[in-house]
């Protein structure tokens, strides 16, 4: 039989190493993969952040293509930093340059729905659609207003909701999506639902990957999924609906910590004020680092780069890509060596 329907259900920040973890038990997605397939692992996108993942997850391609470069970025128009998490500045359609998979159900006449997706404020494409909000403002200014009624009606704490989005108190809300996920299956009978947990990610953030809090949350969002299928008609998935659990990126341990300005003003590509302070940082937060030099000088990028390469330890640490605007300057992107992931 093919499948008529589609459940796609995002766990951010769950590492392929954890499949072969015993201390990471999800009892109830290996009960599920023995009824399915497994991929041994997943390449994830560069840069492998949360937004960026998500947009490649649902166009099926790569960041520079579908616009979301990062968690956050550098507007080169306004010269200020912008954070794309929680979605606090753009639509989806003026954030996503590609056609995502909803937008093509839609357009095919499918109902769709989505539940803590990234990047998908106001999308015209979605029937039902509660975007993964960090803010509470955002969330009252920018939910549909039928959404909000009927989040209302099912009696969520809607005055909780940028409380909840917070790192610590995320499981919450998490337990939330998974029974809107419910709701919505029921009440919407979409063709294609979308659904994101992030506390994984999020005890990751606070506790660091294979910490006591990781396995916690790990199993915790294989018992609000298990909770989600056991509201699906018994024999729903495998016949009609096919049922897809991925992941975004993993994480690593912080191993050491580069502070990078003191080298890069020597360089002479930094300038700080009397008080030793940054004159001219305009980095906005997220789980990488850029470095973009203005203005058309040649071979001071050349120069940059092998200084920055001379400076890594390892291959690893060395910028990742290297690329000339066509305005002048160049970016030099590299990671942080932090965790392969940033803020959610
Ligand atoms: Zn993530």
């Amino acid at each position: 039989m093919i499948a008529r329907k589609a459940i796609v259900i995002s766990i951010d920040g769950l590492a392929a190493f954890y499949w072969t973890d015993p201390s990471a038990r999800m009892s109830g997605l290996r009960a599920l993969a023995e009824r399915g397939v497994v991929a041994a692992r997943m390449e994830t996108v560069f840069p492998s952040t949360t937004w960026p993942t998500h947009a490649s997850l649902v166009t099926g391609v790569a960041p520079d293509r579908h616009g979301v470069v990062g968690n956050s970025i550098l507007n080169r128009r306004t010269w200020t930093p912008e954070d794309l998490t929680g979605d606090p500045v753009y639509d989806a359609p003026d954030l996503l340059r590609a056609p995502t998979v909803y937008d093509h159900a839609h357009a095919a006449g499918l109902t769709t729905a989505a539940i803590d997706w990234p990047a998908t404020r106001n999308s015209p494409s979605l029937h039902f659609n509660l975007p993964f909000f960090k803010d509470q403002r955002v969330f009252e200014t920018q939910t549909a207003r039928a959404v909000w009624a009927e989040l209302a009606a099912l009696g969520y704490p809607l005055d909780r909701q940028g409380e909840w989005a917070q790192l610590p108190k995320r499981f919450l809300k998490d337990a939330m999506v998974a029974d809107l996920a419910s709701h919505v299956w029921h009440r919407w009978a979409p063709r294609l639902l979308l659904v994101h947990f992030l506390c994984v990610d999020s005890l990751q953030h606070l506790h660091g990957p294979r910490s006591p809090e990781a396995y916690w949350a790990i199993d915790y969002v294989d018992g609000l999924i298990q909770r989600f299928v056991a509201t699906l008609p018994a024999d729903e998935l495998g016949g009609r609906t096919a049922l897809f659990v991925v992941s975004d990126h993993g994480f690593l341990p912080v191993a050491r910590e580069i502070r990078p300005n003191a080298r890069l003003r020597e360089l002479g590509v930094l300038r700080a004020d009397a008080a030793g302070r940054v004159a001219s940082r305009r980095s906005p937060p997220g789980g990488g680092a850029r470095l973009r030099l203005r203005g058309r000088r040649s071979g001071r990028c050349d120069r940059l780069h092998a200084a920055l390469s001379r400076q890594s330890r390892s291959p690893a640490d060395a910028p990742r890509q290297r690329r000339v605007l066509p305005g002048g300057g160049c970016v030099h992107r590299a990671r942080t060596g932090a965790r392969d992931g940033s803020k959610p």
